[in-house]
């Protein structure tokens, strides 16, 4: 190296060391990339498929205290994380069921959820469900519907954001919201939601009407007992975070 010049090594810093009675120099990584490197391997903890890459900043610190049911959301919230961190994921946990209008807070606490667990090296998956009805059936046909539909059933934790924001086709909800479900029952992984239809409603309101307008009360019926099986609601009340920022 000519006098001066420098190797450069972004987000390397050089040190000198004394090593065997000679000082050399190393490249050290700086503060800057091991920060950047610790966020990498954060999100590569949380798949978050269509919903906006800004929930990955969401934490359960910052997450509203200010109404009771937000207050009795978060407590279960904690107690889930520590549980699921301390028992490895060997005992059945049931995940959320959050209920509430538009603008509550219920993606933003689901992401919080997420980004704690990613903190203790846990995977989540957490999906906005209208763009996965879309995306599956425009793979129909495809040999990629079936792998998809594998992956997220075998999540070890799986999230399912705006539930019952859509019109629902019978394949979908049978062949591939159903499948999911019976896997995730059967298997006992836990499984979160959003929605803005509370479970009472969710059966008539949701599961039941196809996309021609037809009922299938037992086939909504099966979906509902596996929600119901994997999930604890709580109805977040409160003021539409969207209107006060
Ligand atoms: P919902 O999913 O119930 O429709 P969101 O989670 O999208 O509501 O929240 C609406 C807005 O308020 C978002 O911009 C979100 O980032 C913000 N927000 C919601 N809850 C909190 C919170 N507890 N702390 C900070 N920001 C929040
Ligand atoms: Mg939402």
């Amino acid at each position: 190296l000519a006098k001066g010049e420098q190797i450069f090594a972004p987000g390397y810093s050089p040190t000198l060391i004394l090593s065997n009675h000679r000082i050399e120099v190393t490249y050290v990584p700086t503060e800057e990339l091991l920060r950047k490197r610790e966020l990498e391997k954060l999100h590569s903890m949380v798949e978050i498929v269509s919903l906006p890459k800004s929930l990955r900043n969401a934490r359960i610190n910052d997450y509203y205290r200010n109404s009771d049911s937000r207050n009795v959301a978060l407590k279960y919230a904690i107690s889930f994380i520590k549980r699921y961190c301390e028992e490895g994921g060997h005992k059945f946990l049931k995940g959320l069921y959050l209920s509430g209008r538009f603008g509550v807070g219920k993606t933003y606490l689901l992401a919080a959820i997420a980004n704690q667990l990613a903190k203790n090296g846990k995977k989540v998956t957490i999906m906005h469900m209208p763009s996965f009805a879309v995306e599956m059936k425009n793979s129909i046909g495809k040999n990629s519907t079936l792998d998809k539909i594998d992956k997220v059933k075998k999540a070890p934790i799986l999230m399912l954001d705006d539930f019952g924001a859509d019109q629902l086709s019978s394949w979908f909800r049978d062949d591939v919201l159903g499948v999911i479900l019976q896997y995730r029952m059967q298997e006992e992984l836990p499984t979160f939601f959003s929605s803005n239809i509370d479970l009472d409603n969710l059966e008539k309101q949701y599961l039941e009407i196809n996309t021609r307008g037809e009922a299938e009360p037992i086939k909504a019926k099966r979906i509902m007992e596996r929600i119901r099986f994997l999930v604890r609601e709580v109805k977040i009340e409160g003021a539409n975070r969207r209107e006060i920022e």
